[in-house]
C-alpha cells in the first residue's frame, strides 16, 4: 500500500495516542498539518488503514474509534461518559479460547474482550 501523506499523518497521530479518538478528534489534529484535507478524506483514510491491518476500528456507542494498536488486547469503556481503556491479559484470551474453540459450525481463533464500568472521574460525580 502506497503510504500517502494524508496516510501517514494520520498514522503519526494515533502512534502517540492511546484513547481510541474517533473521526472528528482525528480530522482536528491532522488538519494542523495538512489544512487542505476533508473529514470524509480522513474518514476514507482511516477505513482503508483499518482494512488493510495499520489500524483497528473500535465501536463504542455507535460511533467509531481508531487505534494504531493492532495486536489482540481487551477493552474497558465507561458507560457514563464512554472513555475508553486498554487492557492487556493473554490469560483472557487463553481462557476464552479454551472455552469456546469450536462453537456452532465456528472456529474459534482470537478473543477481544469488553468490559464496562464508571472511570474514576464519573465514580467521583
Ligand atoms: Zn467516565
Ligand atoms: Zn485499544
Amino acid at each position: 500500500m502506497k503510504l500517502t501523506n494524508q496516510r501517514a499523518a494520520i498514522l503519526e497521530f494515533l502512534k502517540d495516542n492511546f484513547d481510541h479518538p474517533n473521526v472528528e478528534e482525528i480530522y482536528e489534529n491532522v488538519k494542523v498539518s495538512l489544512p487542505r484535507i476533508t473529514k470524509a478524506t480522513v474518514y476514507k483514510n482511516l477505513k482503508v488503514l483499518a482494512d488493510k491491518g495499520f489500524l483497528k476500528e473500535v465501536n463504542v456507542r455507535g460511533v467509531s474509534r481508531f487505534e494504531a494498536k493492532i495486536e489482540p488486547h481487551h477493552h474497558i469503556i465507561c458507560k457514563t461518559c464512554a472513555k475508553i481503556i486498554d487492557f492487556e491479559s493473554d490469560d483472557l484470551v487463553n481462557y476464552s479460547l479454551k472455552l469456546i474453540k469450536d462453537y456452532k459450525g465456528f472456529r474459534i481463533n482470537s478473543a477481544e474482550t469488553t468490559f464496562f464500568g464508571k472511570c474514576r472521574s464519573c465514580d467521583e460525580l
